[in-house]
């Protein structure tokens, strides 16, 4: 769905190669689990709020089983990104991840704009336009955010308040979807080093907002990613991270770093959703 090196296999391949997922180094096959250009899908009927069904990529359906292997870090949308947010985006084809996106919109707070136009060469969807300012075609946005990471000005937002808990609450019900027919067959591996503040698809990155803590093991989404962001939060912060505020332990580290997203909100609807559980036992290894 965005602007980049992963917008078709072939692509995603390439690019997955030079990030050092080469069959010689992982000694397993790579698949595209959408197909060539993001098609091969399956409608996955689930019990939500927002959807009665989902679209989820055909080859994760034909799986027999998943290892789920996450970074957890920060993420300007949802706050942080784990293994739900990975099922949920990670599993879904381009118009997946559209329906999820659906309802967030961009802004343009034309009095901050200086009209450089750069936003309107992001944009994946041609939602912008460029008269002295910019300005967005509601009916075409999709609200995947890519030009408010870019605008120079930061003149572009959400309505972070109406439409974002119900984005963390559509990316709940989709990888609900990505599981379905697999329970008891899903291992959900996070990797919690390198815990920088924003996703790992953007081309920058930043020092980790805290210090290493190691890797956690699961069979339960909800429960690894209440752990992850406890165990996240347990730590004093790094001084010289994007941290802008929240840096004693026990402090939540996602809002001292994107302070108008409520990132816990997908894990207590995911725990009411019953995705998972968010209570765990921590077994230190
Ligand atoms: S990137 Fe920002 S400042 Fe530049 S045209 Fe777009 S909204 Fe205006
Ligand atoms: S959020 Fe911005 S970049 Fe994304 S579709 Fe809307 S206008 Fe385009």
């Amino acid at each position: 769905m965005y602007i980049g090196s992963r917008h078709n296999a072939a692509d995603h391949l390439k690019t997955a190669v030079l990030h050092g997922f080469a069959y010689a180094v992982v000694d397993v096959p790579l698949v595209i689990a959408d197909g060539l250009k993001g098609q091969n899908l399956r409608e996955v009927p689930v019990p939500g709020n927002h959807f009665k069904s989902v679209k989820i990529a055909g080859d994760i359906i034909d799986a027999d089983s998943m290892v789920v292997l996450t970074h957890v870090k920060g993420h300007a949308l949802s706050g942080f990104g784990g293994a739900i947010k990975n099922l949920a985006m990670g599993c879904a084809p381009p118009l997946g991840k559209r329906d999820q996106h659906q309802g967030m919109q961009a802004e343009i707070n034309e009095s901050e704009c200086v009209g450089c136009g750069y936003c309107v060469t992001q944009c994946p969807f041609g939602a912008i336009s460029m008269g002295i300012k910019a300005s967005v075609d509601r009916s075409i946005c999709y609200g995947c955010s890519a030009c408010l990471q870019v605008c120079p000005e930061e003149a572009i937002d959400f309505n972070w308040k109406r439409d974002v808990p119900r984005f963390l609450e559509r990316m709940v019900e989709y990888a609900s979807g990505a599981v379905a027919g697999k329970e008891g067959k899903v291992l959900y591996l996070s990797i919690l080093t390198g815990i920088t503040p924003d996703c790992d698809c953007v081309p920058w990155s930043d020092t980790p907002i805290v210090p290493d803590i190691g890797f956690l093991a699961s069979t339960d989404p909800v429960a690894i990613d209440a752990a992850a962001v406890d165990l996240i939060n347990q730590q004093r912060g790094n001084e010289h991270s994007s941290l802008h505020s929240h840096h004693e332990p026990g402090a939540d580290k996602f809002s001292g770093l994107w302070e108008k997203v409520d990132g816990l909100h997908l894990i207590s609807y995911a725990h009411e959703f019953g995705l998972g559980s968010r209570n765990y036992t921590l077994i230190e290894l």
